[in-house]
């Protein structure tokens, strides 16, 4: 594997190399070694400029979508980025036929569902490059990279294009109380 070259402001250079960040003086640049984990040094993966801005606080937003049967179905997808193996999961709801559809778009959610999501952490509010908008996803727990939720949903390959109960490589967790979420997706009939 390439080593990680990251890029450090200079007035953050005693923290990379704190983390044990090396300094390639021909190159002028700092790396990860090969051997650790680069995921401590992920705020400098990229430019400055084109990180994204700081989390936008949406704890205010109005919880816009009542999901009446609400279920967490989780799956392992490979990571697009590093090529590990990362859980992920979607947020769902039951219909009258007892089918699971996708919830899209959440960037907030009551303290019920908030409660189960944080024994699952690496589905958070994070900033898509694709969309530009802050929602919840799914991030890699090896690398840190989004689990775009296009490719998880609608591809024949991603692991929830198919949301049936027999899908045997889906855990589905039922919530026992209904829950409210905030969603900007335009394809819900919102209150
Ligand atoms: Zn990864």
């Amino acid at each position: 594997m390439a080593r990680r070259d990251l890029h450090v402001p200079f007035e953050e250079k005693d923290e990379a190399k704190l983390l044990g960040a090396r300094w390639d003086a021909q190159a002028r640049c700092w790396y990860v070694p090969t051997g650790i984990p680069d995921e401590p040094f992920a705020r400098w993966f990229q430019p400055r400029e084109q990180r994204p801005p700081t989390p936008p606080d949406y704890s205010a937003l109005p919880l816009n979508l009542l999901i009446e049967q609400p279920a967490i179905v989780e799956a392992t997808a490979e990571c697009w980025s590093c090529r590990e193996g990362t859980p992920v999961l979607t947020v769902a709801g039951r219909d009258e036929d007892g089918d699971l559809a996708i919830v899209t778009g959440i960037q907030s959610v009551d303290a019920p569902l908030g409660r189960a999501l944080a024994e699952r952490p690496y589905y958070r509010l994070a900033f898509s490059r694709t969309t530009q908008q802050w929602a919840f996803a799914n991030l890699c727990t090896s690398c840190g990279a989004l689990q775009g939720d296009f490719f998880l949903h609608n591809e024949p390959d991603g692991p929830f294009f198919a949301l049936h109960n027999a899908e045997p490589h889906l855990r589905i967790t039922e919530l026992a109380e209904p829950v409210r979420v905030a969603t900007d997706d335009p394809a819900y009939d919102l209150e």
